[in-house]
């Protein structure tokens, strides 16, 4: 593969000033790396659903946001007038899992030995290591392999732990974290502002669709299966040595997912590295940040509607893993996120073409396997080819930049009394400037991809 940095020069100049246009919309509507971070540390705390479900769990188990919420991307869902799933992973604390040369294993701890799927490098068979394990569980989710005299777990143990549709009683949550929401508004916008977004928001369940909680089995050693991710070399030093020997401390889980290949599905567990992802996604700049929400805002208006489900959010964030590892940070600058955004497109395509996208831990699983069908695949790639040539439309025609200029012609209104506090108040000097800006740029993408007459 060419070196990356080579593909973005010609994408450069046609982009630039759109590319800084989108991103001081992101901006302005809070999307970016300094307001997400706030959204992190204040969100998870105020949603009173997770204390809810923290409030039913029992002693040993751990649970922990992920998936959009727990990333602190919510924000732009919310601002495209769309819903999202809220994400919950449940850490059982009394298991754990090992791979059979492991030899220093808490006494305390229910254990299983780690056996690979055959046939999908991601997935493991979980093995149990002793009869005080085996006398813990419930014998409808244990198999007996009678021929090789050896007990395993099977995942039927997902039935207990899917989907929880919003009740009635985490209702008044809901009001709660609306209030929350209401309030980052302010933060990120004034109070002008945030009617605008408001009208948007479904007032009955506040932009959620429902729970969906995972329970996983902590393996405190990092698997010898993604032993490539720790020491494989990486150009331009992301992520750091730092984070990886971090990382690499805290092992990852298994979750009760079977691989599609196997002839005993009912028996696999995922490899999960879930928390390391989160973390990942943490350490993005604000221009890979607003790359990656890009993405996954053409997934929900353009791929859903053209192939469903095929391309995954999932598939988007290894892609944009990949990306951000491979190519140098000069291309993490707001003027190059157009240019991003397609080189992130680009190697898609490359993945669907060659129907394999590395597991960014695990190279040896593919994503891609079993995802579309050989007759689905030259619709799969048009879908691809189309979005990546029409990338700034399709971006600009979304209910996202609707809402951003909307919220430029209610702040229009506004910007003489900004200028005034800007005159009277030298304390608000700056940011005032800075919305000033912003609105600026959001003029220009006006200019170039009239949405409404403003
Ligand atoms: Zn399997």
């Amino acid at each position: 593969m060419a070196a990356p940095g080579d593909k973005y020069p010609e994408h450069e100049e046609t982009h630039q000033e759109e590319s800084l246009a989108i991103s001081a919309t992101l901006d302005a509507i809070g999307f970016n790396a300094e307001i997400i971070k706030l959204t992190r540390t204040s969100i998870p705390q105020s949603i009173e659903i997770f204390s809810i479900i923290k409030g039913v769990e029992t002693v040993g188990i751990e649970t922990r946001l992920i998936g959009s919420a727990g990333e602190g991307l919510l924000t732009l869902t919310l601002n495209s007038g769309t819903t999202s799933d809220i994400d919950y992973i449940k850490i059982l604390l009394d298991y754990e899992v090992h791979e059979d040369n492991d030899t220093c294993v808490e006494q305390d701890h229910f254990q299983f030995w780690i056996e690979s799927c055959e046939t999908n490098a991601g997935y493991v068979k979980l093995r149990i290591a002793n009869d005080k394990t085996l006398r813990q569980l419930e014998s409808s989710f244990v198999e007996y392999d009678a021929e090789r005299n050896i007990h395993y777990l099977t995942n039927a143990a997902v039935i207990m732990s899917s989907e929880q549709n919003i009740t009635s009683d985490m209702q008044c949550a809901v009001d709660k974290m609306r209030d929350t929401f209401i309030m980052m508004d302010h933060i990120v916008c004034g109070p002008s502002c945030s009617s605008v977004y408001r009208e948007n928001f479904k007032p009955d369940t506040f932009g959620i669709d429902k729970i969906d909680v995972v329970i996983s089995i902590p393996s405190p050693k990092w698997p010898s299966v993604a032993e490539e991710w720790i020491k494989r070399k990486r150009n331009y030093g992301w992520p750091s040595r730092d984070f990886i020997s971090e990382h690499e401390k805290q092992g990852c889980y298994v979750v009760p997912v079977g691989c599609k290949e196997c002839d005993r599905t009912h028996l696999d567990w995922r490899l999960s590295f879930v928390l390391v992802e989160q973390a990942l996604v943490w350490d993005f700049n604000s221009t890979q940040l607003q790359c990656f929400g890009l993405l996954k805002h053409l997934k929900k208006f353009v791929f859903e509607k053209e192939i469903g489900d095929i391309i995954s959010s999932y598939i988007l964030k290894t892609i944009v893993f990949w990306v951000i590892e491979e190519s140098p940070p000069k291309l993490w600058v707001p003027h190059r996120l157009l240019t991003a955004v397609q080189v992130c497109l680009d190697r898609l395509i490359e993945c669907v073409q060659d129907n394999c996208c590395p597991n960014y831990f695990v190279r040896a699983c593919n994503l891609l396997t079993n995802r579309y069908s050989t007759t689905e695949k030259p619709i799969v790639l048009r879908a691809c080819y189309f979005v990546r040539k029409d990338t700034v439309r399709l971006l600009t025609q979304t209910q996202l930049f609707n809402n951003a200029l909307e919220c430029y012609r209610f702040h229009r209104s506004t910007i003489e009394s900004a200028m005034n506090i800007l005159i009277t108040n030298s304390g608000r000097l700056f940011l005032c400037i800075t919305e000033v800006m912003k609105l600026n740029h959001v003029v220009i993408l006006q200019k170039y991809h009239p949405v409404k007459n403003l």
